[in-house]
């Protein structure tokens, strides 16, 4: 295949492709589309798309298809050919401007959350050109966004868009405030890592839970867990590298720059992290990188687990959104810097993230909501649900010397004034590590630690990118009337810190005193299921904002907190039906065979009157005939709490209903059966155990 460098990126229609298949007049004008948004004429489209058509038929491809990420969560793709008829009977290869633009995918089946009237099947997918054209297999993948016939966003790509574009608006005013005359925009960058299990296929078949709904339902703990720390950071074994290999090719052949890889803390769990790069990019790449974890992983027999918790009792697997903001001129700017004047701007743009953080704690809640993280945040293994920030002691010790006029060091007995260069440089390898914080400062950025393994990481950066625009844009409202620059800016980093302080927390997220204190004392919210929090979605303070910042409009926002309700819902019932499913028609029946064969057993021994008192046989038959007993029971009121919860309209109440009742009904099931499999005779149990699954990759 040739090195890494000679084939990284080849399937790519990136700028090099760009610049060798296209004229120079036609370089110039697509590339100012990409750089400055620029409408892109037709006669250009058409160059575009025939040069796209020729290189991509040259590398195999036969398709070319829209790729567009609807509100499923996951990628969607409908393919078309380029062969169009020749009048001499044959075929030739077409692909024009207008098919590059612009595709009419029916939208029918796609979630709108009563955005599209069932009439109106039509939906529109647009190219966005900031993202590179790839191909996969066969196809020429086209990035696009996905809208209503009406113009509403179907998609996640849309609103991060907007949300972009938001934060570039209000980032810039503040920037030509401290005489950034050169910048010409301003963009966030996100280095996404991905945590994921890999089992075996062939164990995985055997689990209705794990194929139906990604997680199991069932098991009990293995006798040996993460307990011995000795799975993180271990040595990868054999079949776990040659599939990291495969992966890191395919993603490099896609320009993705998978860069770290590692085993996790739990068994059988590892990390995925690639370079970070433009938001909307990253976020494209990230959907990408979970397709082909997933293909690669079946080609050698595995099977990759993206489900935020797979396995009770063991870590689940999240996503960190490393995030800064950054110039076009190269100037990242959460980054302390040299000079003075950097310092101050850079404790402007901290300010305005701390604002954006505890102001719009719930929308940052909201954004990583899904059933499957439910799980996780706050189980000792992830942050807790509620919202707070991690800055580590030198920054806190500079913001509490702003706030209270003091000196910042003592040793230095100066007064702390704005301006004055007194910002330690943090070396990314001293700051302070805290990995118990859903959002920590790290040198130079901030990692997001709140996501599911599965979330699109769009959710989690449009509410960042809106959140910070807005704070961004109440000090450029206040700054660019001031009569004094300096001084009304000292005083909004003053107020900021006042204000908000009570958002960030050096000390250990996980523990219980913690959330305590958060919430009784700092008023921090604690939204800790998908049904506490999504309904604030709505909130006039929230809607407001987004709306504000053109970032969804309100019957866009009414769709997503509809269509995020519905995924929860639909979720669990799944779930709910397949642990019915699996009590009744494989657990109980397993049980039963045992007992019979233990009550066989006892027989044999009283008719040969060997022991005829049977004390183990006749122990075991009586606990586990309780346990089948209720087994039958639980299912039964699990059923019967689905039927009601099923004949529920209202999709609020159906979740509260779900998040109250059929959750609990799931547990009390789990239960016995997870009692009744250390019980019963390996050979009896109908399907792998954790100790297969966890350990079944060497
Ligand atoms: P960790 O110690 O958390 O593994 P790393 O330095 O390895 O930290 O970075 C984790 C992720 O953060 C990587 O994907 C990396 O590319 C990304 N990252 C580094 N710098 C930035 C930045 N300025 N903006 C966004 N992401 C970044
Ligand atoms: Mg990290």
């Amino acid at each position: 295949m040739g090195t890494v460098s000679e084939y990284f990126g080849s399937m790519v229609f990136d700028d090099r492709v760009m610049k060798a298949t296209l004229s120079a007049k036609v370089y110039q004008s697509l590339k100012k589309t990409i750089d400055e948004g620029t409408q892109l004429d037709l006669g250009v489209a058409n160059a575009v798309a025939n040069a796209m058509k020729d290189w991509a038929v040259a590398h195999g491809a036969t398709h070319y298809t829209h790729w567009f990420q609807p509100l499923t969560g996951v990628t969607a793709e409908k393919h078309d050919g380029f062969i169009s008829p020749s009048p001499d009977g044959g075929v030739i290869m077409e692909f024009s401007g207008k098919e590059l633009i612009k595709g009419e995918p029916d939208a029918s089946s796609f979630p709108s959350g009563g955005l599209r009237a069932t009439f109106e099947a039509r939906g529109y997918t647009a190219w966005d050109p900031t993202s590179y054209a790839f191909i996969k297999g066969k196809t020429l993948c086209i990035p696009t966004a996905f809208c209503s016939y009406g113009g509403e966003a179907l998609d996640k790509k849309t609103p991060l868009l907007r949300s972009m574009e938001a934060l570039n608006r209000q980032a810039m005013r503040i920037l030509k405030l401290f005489g950034n005359d050169s910048v010409k925009c301003v963009r966030t960058s996100v280095g996404p890592e991905q945590e994921y299990f890999l089992i075996d296929r062939a164990l995985y078949e055997k689990r209705r839970d794990l194929r139906f709904t990604g997680r199991t339902l069932f098991g009990a703990k293995p006798p040996k867990g993460q307990e011995m720390d000795d799975h993180y950071f271990g040595v990868i074994k054999p079949r776990v590298e040659a599939y990291m290999q495969e992966l890191n090719e395919e993603l490099w052949k896609l320009g993705i720059l998978a860069k770290t890889e590692h085993n996790e803390v739990a068994p059988a769990q590892h990390e995925l992290a690639p370079i970070y790069s433009t938001t909307n990019i990253a976020t494209d790449h990230n959907q990408l990188t979970m397709e082909i974890m997933q293909k690669v992983a079946s080609r050698h027999g595995l099977v990759c687990l993206l489900h935020e918790k797979p396995f009770a009792g063991v870590n689940g697997s999240g996503k960190h959104n490393n995030w800064s903001i950054a110039t076009d001129t190269g100037v990242n700017l959460l980054s302390p810097g040299d000079t003075p004047y950097e310092n101050a701007q850079f404790l402007l743009f901290l300010c305005a993230v701390i604002k954006a953080v505890d102001e719009y704690q719930d929308l940052l809640r909201i954004s990583v909501a899904t059933a499957g993280n439910d799980h996780r945040l706050g189980a000792n293994e992830a942050p807790p649900a509620v919202v707070s920030m991690f800055l580590g002691d030198e920054l806190s010790a500079i913001l509490d010397a702003i706030e209270n006029d003091k000196p910042y060091s003592a040793a230095e007995k100066t007064q702390m004034k704005l301006g004055v260069d007194v910002l330690p440089k943090f070396n990314r390898d001293t700051t302070d590590r805290n990995r118990t914080s859903p959002f920590a400062f790290t040198g130079n950025k901030f990692e997001f630690r709140m996501l599911g393994s599965s979330n699109s990481i769009a959710c989690a950066n449009i509410m960042l990118n809106s959140a910070v625009a807005e704070s961004l844009k109440s000090y450029a409202d206040r700054l660019e009337s001031a009569e004094n620059f300096e001084e009304a800016l000292h005083a909004l980093i003053k107020k900021t810190i006042k204000d908000h302080k009570r958002v960030i927390f050096n000390g250990n997220g996980y523990d219980e005193s913690w959330i305590k204190v958060a919430t009784e004392e700092r008023g921090l919210l604690n939204y800790r299921t998908t049904p506490d929090c999504m309904p604030h979605l709505l909130d006039k303070k929230n809607a407001d904002m987004l709306i504000s910042h053109g970032v969804f409009s309100e019957a866009e926002l009414k769709s997503r907190c509809e269509i995020m309700l519905e995924n929860y819902c639909k979720t669990v019932i799944i779930e709910a039906n397949t642990m019915v499913d699996m009590a009744r028609t494989e657990i109980a029946p397993a049980i039963e065979a045992y007992i019979l064969e233990l009550a066989k057993t006892a027989a044999a021994k009283k008719s040969l009157d060997l022991r005829p008192s049977c004390i183990y046989e006749n122990g075991l038959v009586n606990k586990l005939s309780t346990l089948v007993e209720c087994i039958a029971t639980k299912t039964d009121e699990l059923e019967k709490a689905l039927v009601e919860i099923k004949s529920i309209g209202d999709i609020m109440e159906m979740a509260n209903a779900i998040r109250d009742k059929l959750l609990v009904k799931m547990s009390e099931l789990r239960l016995p059966c997870d009692e009744a499999e250390t019980l019963t005779a390996k050979k009896y149990w109908p399907f792998p155990t954790y100790g297969d699954l966890l350990f079944s990759v060497n």
